[in-house]
């Protein structure tokens, strides 16, 4: 237990591999892990994507217990070591929680009736941190590493990695020469470090496996008309598939009672997300979820998703279509960023826009309406929400290795996860071995 190791990304992966090492007597000091954010006292609840715990651990905190969903998990370590690598995280979130009790797990069982036949439901369990509660977890858990030793690097972006001569340089590094030399090196950069993953992919010619797009919008209505929905499954995951088409489409990601859509800003554009407060002083009885396409087929998707996003910019921000609502205000009482459009604007801009697949998004919601008669004109839909899946590298199964640089191990969703849970659990993964 004496080599050097560098983790690059402080989210959940990054966060999670330095806790498995040091609750087995790795020595903290020879630890260190930079991030390009901000610590967990300084972070602000605005600063969606970068510090510590990453994204989704910041701001959202819904934590997914399925190796169907979230990414490959499986496929590296199999299924029934998956399945304990994602107790461990939901452990973790528990152990640094300042009410544990109040991690709620959701595990529909049964398929209601009354989505059929226009829809698949997957059911899966959830556990429910609260988001309200993330900032606290983060500073218990934070507090845990340092006092272990840990190194922390804030505000520093790593820009080159040398994998050669195992070298990582930073931003900071022209003005005080700040390099550091690893044995081993955890990259979990995530989706804020997906251009960095993608050039260290060019660079160093890294293989990978073809992937496909994920691009759709966030809709959001009252929640009452998918009560009968939420009461069978919390974040309810309704899906159907057009397999001749090479589409499948799926309800992603739900918020309910206290739900907030969420601006995200990539490369200098803007999309959609949304989070859900525990806390009753923020309830406002809204539900959103994405409805996401995955879109095979299409040869270059990292390019094809940007420039769709790009094109469905208005004023400098995303678009916004009902017919009968307004934007709706996020947790701090603004608007949420967005232009609204006409019908019109939605079928000569939008459709062309998404490459003619808008229409599947559009028909999912009709048959919405058949489901949820309640529903009909009393939605909105805030567009694109895409999902900008990193490359994922071909890596060595037994410790998401890279295949020529066994010392650079590739986790989280700079690999192949979409979420939390997976995410940590690859982390975990890599971490035990390395203590072998
Ligand atoms: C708004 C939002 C809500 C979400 N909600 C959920 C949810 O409820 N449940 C769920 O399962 N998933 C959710 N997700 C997805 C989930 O957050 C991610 O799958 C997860 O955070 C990935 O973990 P990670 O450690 O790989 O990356 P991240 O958690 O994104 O962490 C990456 C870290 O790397 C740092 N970094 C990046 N590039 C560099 C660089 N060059 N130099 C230094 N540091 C760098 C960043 O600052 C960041 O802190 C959500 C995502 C978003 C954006």
């Amino acid at each position: 237990m004496d080599k050097q190791i560098v983790i690059v990304g402080a989210g959940v992966a990054g966060v999670n591999a330095a806790t498995k090492l040091v609750d087995n007597g790795y020595p903290g000091k020879l630890i260190t892990i930079i991030d390009m954010g901000k610590d967990p006292y300084n972070r602000k609840p605005e600063e969606v994507m970068t510090g510590f715990l990453g994204a989704g651990g910041w701001s959202d905190g819904k934590l997914t217990y399925h190796t169907a969903i979230g990414g490959q998990l499986s496929k590296y370590c199999g299924e029934e070591k998956a399945m304990e690598l994602m107790d461990q995280v939901i452990t973790n979130f528990k152990r640094f929680h300042p009410k544990p009790e109040e991690v709620q797990c959701s595990n529909p069982e049964t398929e209601p009736e009354f989505i059929k036949p226009y829809f698949g439901l997957r059911l899966f369990p959830v556990w429910h941190v609260g988001t309200d509660y993330l900032s606290e977890i983060a500073k218990n858990w934070y507090d845990y590493l340092v006092s272990k030793g840990v190194e922390f690097q804030w505000e520093t972006k790593v820009t080159k990695i040398n994998f050669k001569h195992n070298i990582v340089v930073t931003n900071a590094s022209e003005v005080d020469n700040f390099t550091l030399e690893y044995d081993e090196l955890i990259f979990a950069v995530g989706k804020s470090g997906i251009d960095f993953a993608q050039q260290l992919a060019n660079e160093y010619e890294l293989p990978d496996e073809p992937k496909s797009v994920q691009i759709g919008v966030r809709f959001e209505a009252p929640q009452k008309h998918f009560q009968k929905l939420i009461d069978i499954s919390y974040d309810f995951k309704l899906y159907r598939k057009f397999d001749d088409k090479g589409v499948s489409l799926r309800s992603f990601c739900t918020n309910n009672n206290a739900a907030y859509v969420a601006v995200e800003e990539t490369y200098g554009d803007h999309s959609y997300n949304g989070h859900a407060k525990k806390d009753e002083a923020y309830r406002n009885d809204m539900t959103n979820f994405g409805i996401l396409m995955e879109i095979n087929g299409i040869e270059d998707p990292f390019t094809w998703s940007r420039d769709v996003v790009n094109k469905l910019q208005s004023n400098g921000t995303g678009l916004y279509y009902s017919p009968s609502r307004r934007p709706s205000t996020t947790s701090e009482g603004n608007e949420v960023t967005s232009t609204p459009i006409s019908i019109d604007t939605l079928t000569h801009v939008v459709e062309p826009a998404m490459g003619g697949y808008f229409k599947y998004v559009m028909d999912f919601i009709q048959d919405m309406k058949k489901v949820f008669p309640t529903l009909q004109h009393d939605w909105g839909i805030y567009i694109p929400e895409v999902k900008y899946l990193s490359p994922e590298v071909k890596v060595n199964y037994e410790n998401l290795s890279l295949i020529d640089y066994p010392n650079v191990h590739f986790v989280g969703d700079a690999l192949s996860a979409r979420g939390i849970t997976v995410s940590g659990a690859q982390a975990i993964y890599v971490a035990e071995n390395l203590i072998k």
